[in-house]
């Protein structure tokens, strides 16, 4: 059957490469799907013709061709580059396509792009959707979690399409209609800022239980293993496990004692970052984990610097199953100060954006498919559901007793890496994230004094209205200030 025969194909996936070629190949194995194909090169699409003949897939070669091929509402997931490539294939599209017409990005795009794509694409009648997809490859293939953004028409056609090809978590598909234009984008983009800072966690926790008790990597994925049952069962834990028990066939070393200490990334942690800081949101986790792989990628700093002097003694670990005790404490709560930081992020920029979302339904749709899907992301959903309009998660009462549980033995930690010379970034500022929030009083009146005094910022009082401005320079009287800077 061609394309041009019938218009018989009910959604489409343009870009074939690794994630759209799974995400086809999930659609086509749902019943009652088939799906229409297009890939600028058409090599790709004749690969995966060959490779799956058992799937319902109906090529095409030109854009004219894959329109003709999708019954109405035509229905396209784009699955390409981020960036030019995006915004090339939107233009194709919306020259073959009509009013009505449904176009989604899956890919990673950036939340303030997607609202301008959205806006040009909505002026021509057809409906555009950005929609975070996480899971990687396999999730693509076997049930991604998916978070689109968009109109609620397009939710209607789209939702049922989405709903048969997420993940299952506990009987529920990892997918909600999140808000309007970017709204997907943007929460996909917190998604990943989180899962920076849970893999910086583990990270820091790996390498204090190997330095403090001189375990193996083998001997820690067993550790690993064991917490994966327990309130830190996750996806991530899981697979740290793995990578930590894997041996090197050249070397017959553990795999994680060979592999460059430098760590990349592909930018959806500075995005997160960029933007907490444009909303004036302390994400300290997520942005500490950015910058350790920063740091991590400067070889010709770390090597200079391999000189400096370190403490001048370094505690031991007297009793080592105690202090692995402490570190998986410490490692439940500095994870769920990053998850708050996360959702204050989200609730600052629903409201900056003009978005609806349901914290609840996003933690829900977090437990299948997705990079950090765990097992935890439950009390947050409960935590919301009970108080939606609660100001920060960790006080929620669960989490408060979760605290109460685990800061003794975090604050131990923290303080013993602290005196051994152990960089724990994530660990450390989540802590101090953490008795920020709960002091009575911070030194940020101080920091109001000096503002005042170098740029007579004004300040205000703790005991009237009104603000004010000492007069500095002069007799150090304090007026009341008519305007602030
Ligand atoms: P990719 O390497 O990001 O992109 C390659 C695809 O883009 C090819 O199909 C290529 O077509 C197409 N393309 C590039 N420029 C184009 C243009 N101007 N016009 C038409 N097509 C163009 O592919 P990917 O790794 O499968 O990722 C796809 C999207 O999913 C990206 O936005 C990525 O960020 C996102 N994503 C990826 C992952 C992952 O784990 N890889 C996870 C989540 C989300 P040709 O074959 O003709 O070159």
């Amino acid at each position: 059957m061609t394309a041009a025969e019938q218009a018989s194909a009910n959604i489409g996936v343009v870009g074939l490469a690794v994630m759209g070629s799974n995400l086809a190949r999930n659609l086509a194995s749902r019943e009652g799907n088939t799906v229409a194909i297009y890939n600028r090169s058409y090599s790709k699409t004749e690969t995966l013709l060959t490779e799956h003949p058992e799937a319902n897939f109906v090529p095409a070669s030109t854009y004219e061709e894959f329109a003709a091929s999708l019954s109405k509402p035509r229905t396209a997931i784009i699955m390409v580059q981020a960036g030019k490539g995006t915004d090339a294939v939107i233009d194709a599209l919306t020259e073959a396509f009509e009013p009505g017409d449904i176009i989604v990005d899956g890919g990673n795009a950036l939340f303030t792009d997607t609202i301008r794509r959205e806006k040009a694409v909505r002026e021509t009648g057809i409906n555009f959707v950005g929609a975070g997809i996480s899971g990687g490859e396999e999730g693509a293939l076997l049930g991604p979690s998916i978070m689109p953004g968009g109109s609620a028409e397009a939710w209607e056609t789209l939702g049922p399409i989405l709903k048969s090809i997420a993940a299952i978590a506990e009987g529920e598909p990892c997918v909600t209609h999140v808000g309007t234009d970017g709204a997907g984008h943007f929460v996909k983009m917190i998604h990943n800022g989180i899962e920076y800072a849970d893999m910086q966690l583990i990270a820091e926790a790996y390498d204090l239980i190997r330095q403090g008790t001189g375990a193996t990597p083998a001997e820690i994925a067993d550790i690993f293993a064991e917490w994966n049952k327990g309130e830190l069962e996750s996806y991530l834990i899981e697979i740290t496990a793995e990578v930590l028990r894997q041996v090197d066939a050249k070397t017959d070393k553990p795999l994680v004692d060979i592999i460059l200490d430098q760590a990349g990334s592909k930018g959806t942690g500075v995005w997160t970052v960029q933007t907490a800081l444009n909303l004036g949101v302390p994400v300290s986790g997520i942005a500490e984990a950015v910058f350790a792989r920063a740091v991590s990628s400067k070889p010709a700093q770390r090597a200079a610097s391999a000189a400096l002097p370190g403490p001048s003694s370094v505690p031991t670990v007297d009793d080592k199953a105690a202090f692995i005790e402490d570190v998986r404490q410490a490692l439940y709560a500095s994870k769920i100060i990053a998850y708050s930081q996360g959702f204050d992020a989200i609730v600052a920029g629903a409201e900056e954006y003009n978005w609806d979302i349901k914290k609840g339904e996003i933690a829900k749709i977090w437990r299948g498919g997705c990079i950090i899907r765990a097992r935890f992301l439950n009390r947050i959903t409960e935590a919301y559901a009970e108080n939606p309009g609660l100001v920060a998660l960790v006080t929620a009462p669960y989490f408060t007793d979760a605290m109460a549980g685990t800061q003794d033995s975090w604050r131990r930690v923290v303080g013993g890496a602290a005196a051994a010379g152990i960089p724990t970034p994530a660990f450390s500022s989540s802590l101090a994230y953490y008795d920020s929030l709960r002091a009575p009083r911070l030194p940020a009146a101080l920091v109001q004094g000096q503002r005042d005094f170098f740029g007579a910022h004004t300040y205000k009082r703790v005991d009237m209205d009104g603000t004010f401005h000492t007069l500095w320079s002069g007799d150090r009287t304090e007026i009341e200030a008519t305007d602030s800077h």
